[in-house]
């Protein structure tokens, strides 16, 4: 049973597909499969922020991503970053050849278009509980549910529902739909903040003001690639103590070590936290016009290194650290495209757009839209609060007999273990029950990629069809021979 429709769920099929011990395979997803939250955008103007090499179902060898946009005439590169709606287009498609494949070797897949609102387990294996209130049986369990419930900040939280309130900039149609003079503040300045304050730019919109409590935009990049050179040194990963004194030190040098070993740009600058975010824009915009973004090379390995050794640092101090880190790595690790910045910059220059300075005290609903209290005692008036604070995976937490999935967040989750599997509280055998993507986020730091998730998708399919045990990230991040995937393709 796959539960959840995204490209996660599409990467899993594609690890599994064509193995004959599989008998069925069964999605429950509320939407067609494929097309999750970031990829089910139809909105040309949304790039990726990771290059087509490593946006791929399957991790290894050359980018399977890279293969279907050049056999459908794209003209691509493995450094650009396609829009959107091309992986969305990638997934479905692929999916309908997986399940060709699938049913080639016997296997029989089906699609249950409901949510799931839990999993009990019973004598020989598992009740999936839909939300309409049927039951489905399997003996394996994947939950591939994604990141897909919006962060509601607390300004605003009381007003759920409100047609002023637009508590996700997706589908983006809405924003689009805004009337022309609509004057709009949005919550928050990352990822979909910035999509947010594209579309809404793009539309000649008069104002657009993006706020969050750090004030900063991401750093900005021109490619997310792998590189066939190593940047780090296994064993010096290894016996990096986080608990030790030297950490901030050693991980530092280790990171300025491979920065400086692996350029192949002409230079890179100290990373930046903040600062005026116009200014900041400006100045990065133009390092990565003129390829002075040499930390970008390192970045991709970076993640896989990280997604390789925190998981073995005990909980607390996973915690700590990755609270200490949060500022930079959402900077660099979700560096934004040198075009959307250079976007950005031209609705910024022609006052379209602005980033405050600081975070609203109060937003209050008013007669026709919002007042907003700012810091030092000045207001202003929006006709919309666009809610793009981010997401998170809906709350899992753990019954007597299984697992919650959505409703309130209640009890204490199920373990992610380093293989993926879950385990309950007080049971000593872990469940037949993995997690992949961003469910593993418990455990791994970085798991709203599609190659993570990818990545979690063959050391689960290795499970279920071989019984190996292993973890995520046996392979570098160098590209490497053909994924199996396209050999099925044709
Ligand atoms: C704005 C934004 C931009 C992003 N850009 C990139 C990028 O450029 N590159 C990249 O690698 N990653 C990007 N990501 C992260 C990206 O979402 C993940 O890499 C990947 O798409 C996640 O796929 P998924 O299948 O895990 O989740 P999703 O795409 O969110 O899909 C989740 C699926 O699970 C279903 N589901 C949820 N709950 C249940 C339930 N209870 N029962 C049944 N089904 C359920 C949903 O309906 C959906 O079908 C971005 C994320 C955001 C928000």
């Amino acid at each position: 049973m796959i539960i959840g429709g995204g490209a996660s769920a599409v990467s899993t099929l594609a690890h599994l597909a064509g193995d004959p011990g599989v008998e069925r395979i069964t999605f429950v997803a509320p939407t067609p499969i494929g097309l999750g939250t970031a990829f089910g955008t139809t909105d040309p103007l949304l790039l990726c922020n990771t290059s087509v090499d490593v946006t791929s179902l399957v991790a290894d060898g050359r980018s399977d991503f890279l293969d279907y946009l050049a056999a459908r005439g794209h003209p691509v590169h493995r450094a650009d970053f396609a829009p959107r709606y091309l992986v969305g287009q990638y997934c479905r498609e692929r999916y309908t050849e997986l399940c060709a494949r699938a049913r080639a070797a016997g296997t029989k897949v089906t699609h249950i278009r409901e949510r799931s609102v839990g999993v009990e387990r019973s004598r020989d294996g598992y009740r999936v509980l839909l939300a309409g209130g049927a039951v489905v049986t399997g003996t394996d369990i994947l939950l591939c549910v994604g990141a897909d419930v919006p962060k509601l900040p607390d300004e605003v939280r009381a007003h759920r529902g409100d047609p002023r309130l637009i508590e996700s900039p997706y589908p983006a149609g809405r924003l689009r739909r805004l009337p022309a003079d609509a004057r709009v503040l949005t919550l928050g300045t990352k990822l979909s903040a910035i999509d947010s304050a594209l579309v809404l730019c793009s539309t000649g919109r008069r104002t657009t003001v993006l706020t969050s409590p750090s004030g900063t935009l991401p750093a900005v990049r021109t490619a997310l690639c792998r590189d066939d050179r190593a940047a780090f040194d296994r064993a010096a990963w290894s016996a990096l103590d986080p608990d030790d004194a030297s950490f901030d030190r050693r991980l530092a040098r280790m990171l300025v070590r491979a920065v400086r070993a692996h350029r192949r740009s002409a230079g890179s600058e100290r990373p930046r936290l903040g600062g005026d975010a116009t200014r900041l824009l400006d100045h990065e915009r133009r390092l990565a016009a003129e390829d002075r973004t040499a930390w970008q090379e390192i970045v991709a390995e970076l993640i896989d290194t990280l997604n390789t050794h925190v998981p073995r640092w005990s909980p607390a101090a996973r915690a700590r650290v990755l609270a200490r880190y949060r500022g930079l790595m959402s900077r660099y690790i979700s560096a934004i495209p040198l075009r959307n910045a250079r976007l950005l910059a031209r609705h910024l220059a022609q006052g379209r757009l602005r980033v405050a300075d600081a975070y609203p005290e109060r937003i209050e609903r008013a007669a026709d839209g919002w007042t907003v209290h700012w810091p030092g005692g000045a207001t202003e008036t929006f006709d919309y609060v666009v809610n793009a604070a981010g997401y998170r995976v809906a709350p899992v937490s753990c019954t007597g007999t299984g697992l919650r999935i959505g409703g309130p967040d209640t009890g204490p989750g199920p373990e992610v273990l380093a293989d993926l599997r879950l385990r309950l509280p007080h049971r000593r055998s872990p469940e037949r029950i993995w997690a992949v993507g961003a469910s593993a986020g418990g455990r791994y730091p970085i798991v709203n990629y599609l190659r993570a998730a990818a990545q979690h998708a063959a050391v689960v399919a290795g499970q279920l069809t071989s019984g190996t045990p292993a973890t995520p990230q046996r392979s570098a991040a160098r590209p490497g021979p053909r994924p199996t995937i396209h050999r099925s393709a044709a």
